[in-house]
């Protein structure tokens, strides 16, 4: 059975969600200005493996992203970049994307630009109105009121004894000590130029029609509850995320469904550089493609897998610390699994024996039932990852030994694809047929055979020419074979 850490009760629980067959899971997604850093990828990679988790046990999720298209940054970058806020935030949509799908990211079923949620946050903030939850202030915004929420502050558990008192906030970003009021929709300034939507709104049978734009906490509400109304299973998201954010995100679903919003709330803990949280604003971040830069010559896919492995390494209610020494260590990790993945691909070709011993069938069953109860215990992504080295040994043992069949070696795969399900580092394109052009085989033969005869300086410039190709001739106990580079 799952464990998973809830935020809300601050304890480990049983996750049980209401309908195993649509498990609703919501998690809050990037503000599209600009390239997404690292750190982002933390969480979003963490949020991946809660997701493969479930469906591995059995689960069937249905989950939901939103992307912040409009906000004061976006705003404010797409007007340097001289570009409409729409052309502006796809582009930078478009690149979290294929971001995602380097780290081999599942994307969520349904992922939604909040600007396609305009006419749903307005009709939420209306019941909010009416409901007497919220209130137009004087310089023309909408406000949300904390005081008639009645758990306000259960999640980011917050002690009102010591706080100042009533202060409105307009503000993204504030310390807890500053609960306060917070803008549901914001009325129009200068510096907004074309950006803003005119809508209706009622308050005391008034009706208004102002330019506004929405804010930032009403848009995770209104997609929840455009995609899962009234109430989801789990909702995730990094632990700066959890005040004000989503204690808000709270306050505004349950004053308009009057219902529990979300049964589970699970938060991932940072990525950091010299201690302290890597972020764009401390300017001590990099992105995919700073990364890519740097290792120019390692191949692409593999440094990908090995930033992944790097941040499952750790575990999610821990902070990670990232360093470029950190992520080598992890690039040697990744060709070791890629040599198991070569030596298996050999043996599976050369050895034609057929039977599975029952100790070997057996010791596989262990592993995978130490890795799941691993998972299952809070996802303990670390503990899961060493029952995978310890199978990734057993493995190359077994191949040394010789006595290995074929039919063991496909079960090797085999439950390295299993594993592989959630972890998602393994690459087997090693284990496809060879499509080695002809003229190259012909000279890895004639390579052979020259050093068979002892023809070593024949042998040795039929290796160059075929490196100058971008083929490597690679000797090992399973024989020797071609590696395209
Ligand atoms: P943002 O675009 O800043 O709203 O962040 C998108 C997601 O990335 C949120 O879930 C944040 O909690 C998360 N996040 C931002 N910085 C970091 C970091 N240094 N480490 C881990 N997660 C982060
Ligand atoms: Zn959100």
């Amino acid at each position: 059975m799952l464990q998973i850490y809830n935020t809300l009760t601050r304890k480990k629980e049983i996750f049980k969600p209401k309908n195993s067959e649509n498990v609703k899971i919501y998690y809050c997604g990037p503000t599209v200005y600009n390239y997404a850093q690292i750190g982002n990828f933390r969480t979003y990679i963490f949020e991946d493996i809660i997701i493969r988790t479930l469906q591995f046990l059995g689960y069937k999720t249905n989950t939901v992203m939103n992307l912040t298209d409009v906000d004061d940054k976006t705003i404010r970058e797409s007007q340097k970049a001289k570009m409409s806020l729409s052309d502006f935030t796809k582009k930078y949509a478009d690149i979290f994307l294929t971001d995602l799908e380097k780290l081999w990211i599942k994307k969520a079923d349904n992922i939604v630009p909040v600007t396609s949620l305009i006419d749903e946050m307005v009709s939420m903030i209306n019941v909010l109105l009416k409901k007497w939850f919220a209130y137009i202030s004087e310089d023309g915004s909408i406000y949300f009121t904390i005081a008639k929420s009645q758990n306000y502050g259960q999640l980011a558990h917050l002690d009102f004894s010591g706080m100042k008192q009533s202060v409105r906030i307009d503000n993204d970003e504030y310390e807890k000590e500053l609960a306060s009021d917070f803008v549901l929709w914001k009325a129009w300034k200068e510096s907004d130029g074309e950006n803003y939507w005119e809508k209706e709104f009622i308050f005391w049978e008034e009706k208004k029609v102002l330019k506004w734009r929405p804010w930032w906490h009403i848009e995770c509400s209104a997609c929840n509850l455009k995609y899962f109304w009234p109430e989801i299973d789990l909702h995730m998201g990094g632990i700066d995320l959890i005040f004000p954010h989503h204690q808000n995100e709270i306050a505004q679903s349950e004053a308009v469904t009057g219902k529990k919003f979300s049964r589970y709330w699970v938060h991932s803990w940072h990525l950091m550089v010299d201690g302290k949280k890597m972020s764009k604003s401390l300017e001590n971040f990099y992105t995919l493609n700073d990364i890519e830069e740097k290792y120019k010559n390692t191949r692409k896919e593999m440094l990908f897998r090995a930033l992944r492995l790097l941040f499952i390494n750790g575990k999610y209610r821990e902070s990670i610390d990232f360093s470029f020494a950190k992520l080598e260590a992890n690039i040697n990790t990744v060709e070791k699994i890629d040599e198991l993945v070569k030596r298996l691909a050999m043996a599976e070709k050369n050895n034609k024996k057929k039977w599975v011993r029952r100790d070997f069938s057996q010791e596989l069953q262990y592993f995978i039932a130490d890795y799941i109860e691993s998972l299952e215990d809070d996802i303990n992504t670390p503990e899961a990852l060493s029952i995978f080295f310890n199978f990734i040994s057993f493995a190359n043992k077994e191949l040394d030994t010789k006595n290995i069949s074929s039919d063991e070696v496909k079960s090797i795969i085999d439950f390295l694809k299993t594993f592989n399900q959630i972890l998602g580092i393994v690459d087997f394109s090693f284990l496809e047929e060879n499509t080695i052009p002809k003229e190259i085989e012909e000279k890895f033969e004639a390579r052979n055979t020259a050093k068979k005869e002892k023809n070593f300086s024949l042998a040795d410039s039929l290796r160059d020419e075929l490196l100058t190709l971008w083929y490597k001739i690679v000797d090992s106990r399973e024989g020797t074979r071609l590696e395209k580079l």
